[in-house]
């Protein structure tokens, strides 16, 4: 087998003279190099930040000073090395007591230090460079002074219009690296950190952080969070908008705008259940409480799994909790990512690979096996469709991604192929056996970020060699290393689509009318019956289905997605109105970018989504916008 991975290369770090695009010449990948940082973790490390931060809602910044206390591990370092983009650095200072040498105090005395911001890159961002003078004490405080600008990749800023609530709303997505568009620091998860906050904002309003949040916090203006656990810097998050609290249960909770708090407590009823689930096989709950923040409707992504309070989109609420596999999947992160996370964005599988397995553990405790194992081969089609377009260096889970945004890992790859080799695991050593281990794993590296090779070495000692001649290293490492899907995977399986397929291809033929079936499926198998319809459609028959099922009027977002391909596919006009309606309110990108491409395959459809991207893009995300362009206008983009 082809392996361009040697494990243990040494490479040292150039003290700052070539900072921009670390290392991406280098023929073999270091494992242990995290290559979408500049910060020089080997000589310093942040074990602890200060923040207060001025988060200015009608200007749209945030005048923040950070301080980080670091771990000094190279006495000699004259040079701190940090992540920003965007940022306009103010000041930079050293706290007295560790230039002097002097026994501390409590009213430390900051002296100025020289720095200064090295050549952007369009990706990574400029490398913030502080002088220092060499220490042999194994601490230092650095302070930073600086302002965000309006390009800053992790911060929306919503404007009233855009919210539900008719005020501003803020909230921040850091991962993979958008933590240094707002925070000047080592943007790299091989680094955790505990972090204490003061934010300062409209009396108005409410922040939340992935952090200690008091629900009976009253408003004011000010807040302070307390992260009293070391998390990596993408899991450092703020929110701050109109928002309510309800709670669903004693350590449970739903952060919202009034007007979604209500159905959103009803639909994460079940949050509590799931935790439950999941103590009972991996281990407890170590993050205190599990909250959850409903964000508005541009939030790109499903969910994000900010420790303590998850960030969760909308267009999960569908009134009858079948899209809540997202919170199960967030949830399953306070383990899998959160507690033991990937070192770099290479060993992303780390995180969202065991995150899926647990997820599909949690909704089998919580919604019965036939539901998870519809939901499973659902992943299992998505993980293909994206096999077939990938290529194939792009399939392997320890991806490379030198010299490449960070964003492109996050594909169905690390999650579903992730989730397929876990359960070959599962299978193949019994249920028993594959739980204790993961259980041991989850102690063993509990708060600590770790490599691709730190999993293997300790999947070798601890199952391989455990339990010989059930699984060999060539095999593991075909799951890791190789392209594709092993021959021997166990695929997920469920007897719940056989009668969809039937009643799909008897309407079809002409011979079911739409009376006769679908009276009790659940949302997966409507979801199977709409993807798999063949790729034309008459109008008549696209009629007979949204008279039968109103799938146009559907509050399932996941349903009305699936619909509305149908409805590009065969340019359905009816279908038309409803499509704009739900283009200009949902900003979650998994759900409108394809229905943009879908809509490109012709010239009438790219009329369309140029008019409706025009007045969309103002509700949707930066990143879904820049996402969208290359769309709709790819001339545009190549042009840039
Ligand atoms: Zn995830």
């Amino acid at each position: 087998m082809k392996r361009l991975w040697l494990a243990g290369v040494a490479f040292v770090i150039s003290g700052g003279s070539s900072l921009c695009a670390p290392r991406a010449d280098a023929e073999t990948i270091d494992p242990t190099f995290d290559y979408h940082s500049y910060a020089n973790v080997d000589q310093f490390r942040v074990r602890h930040l200060e923040l207060d931060l001025r988060v200015d809602l009608k200007d749209k910044t945030i005048a923040g000073v950070v301080a980080l206390e670091l771990q000094r591990l190279d006495p000699q370092a004259t040079q701190l090395v940090l992540d920003t983009k965007d940022l306009m650095i103010l000041g930079v200072s050293q706290k007295a007591t560790d230039v002097l040498g002097a026994t501390a105090n409590a009213h430390a005395i900051w002296v100025s230090r020289p720095f200064h911001l090295q050549k952007p890159d369009p990706i990574l961002g400029s490398a913030l460079v502080i002088e220092l003078t060499p220490s042999k004490k194994g601490t230092d405080v650095i302070r930073i002074d600086y302002e965000t600008l309006p390009a800053s990749a992790a911060l929306q800023w919503l404007t009233p219009k855009q919210t539900a609530r008719h005020k501003a709303f803020l909230y921040t997505q850091s991962e993979p690296i958008g933590a240094r568009t707002w925070i000047p620091l080592q943007d790299t998860p091989q680094v955790r950190a505990t972090y204490k906050a003061k934010v300062h904002t409209d009396w108005d309003v409410r922040a939340v952080m992935s952090a200690e949040n008091d629900p009976k916090a009253r408003r004011g203006g000010d807040y302070t969070f307390v992260m009293p656990q070391p998390v990596p810097s993408y899991l450092i998050a703020l929110a701050v908008g109109d928002l309510e609290f309800q709670e669903t249960g004693p350590r449970t909770g739903v952060y919202a705008e009034k007007s979604m708090l209500k159905a959103a407590a009803k639909e994460f009823a079940d949050t509590e259940s799931m935790i439950q689930a999941n103590e009972k096989t991996f281990g407890p709950y170590r993050w205190s409480r599990y909250d959850v923040l409903v964000m508005p409707p541009s939030f790109p992504v499903g969910g994000m799994e900010n420790p303590r309070l998850s960030f969760i989109t909308p267009t999960i609420i569908a009134g009858d909790k079948s899209l809540v596999s997202v919170i199960a999947h967030e949830l399953a992160h306070s383990w899998a990512g959160n507690l033991v996370g990937n070192a770099t964005w290479r060993d992303l599988w780390l995180n969202e690979g065991f995150t899926d397995y647990m997820e599909s553990r949690i909704m089998t405790a919580v919604y019965g096996e036939q539901r998870a194992s519809m939901e499973a081969v659902l992943g299992l089609n998505s993980l293909r469709a994206d096999l077939a377009k990938l290529k194939p260096a792009d399939q392997i889970l320890a991806i490379d991604l030198r010299g490449r945004d960070p964003d492109e890992v996050f594909s169905e790859v690390p999650y579903e192929k992730g989730r397929l080799f876990l359960n070959y695991l599962d299978v193949k050593f019994g249920r028993e056996r594959f739980d204790a281990f993961l259980r041991g794993y989850f102690d063993h590296f509990a708060f600590k970020s770790i490599t691709t090779e730190q999993f293997l070495a300790y999947l070798q000692e601890n199952l391989l060699d455990r339990f010989p001649g059930i699984v060999t290293r060539d095999q593991v490492n075909a799951w890791v290393f190789d392209s594709g899907l092993p021959a021997d995977a166990v695929l997920p399986v469920t007897t719940m689509f056989q009668p969809v397929d039937e009643a799909r291809a008897g309407w079809l033929a002409g011979k079911l009318p739409p009376k006769k079936f679908g009276m009790d499926w659940i949302a997966q198998q409507w979801l199977y019956f709409l993807n798999n319809m063949p790729a034309t459609l008459l109008p008549a028959q696209l009629a007979d289905l949204d008279k039968a099922f109103a799938f146009s009027k559907t509050p399932n977002a996941e349903i009305a997605h699936s619909w509305f391909k149908l409805v590009i596919a065969n340019n359905y006009q009816p279908g038309f109105p409803r499509l704009e309606e739900y283009l200009n309110t949902v900003g979650r990108r998994k759900l409108i970018a394809p229905l943009y491409e879908a809509l490109l395959n012709t010239a009438a459809g790219a009329q369309v989504a140029k008019r409706v991207f025009a007045e969309a893009r103002l509700g949707y995300h930066p990143e879904t916008i820049k996402a969208i362009e290359a769309i709709v206008d790819p001339q545009e983009r190549t042009s840039e």
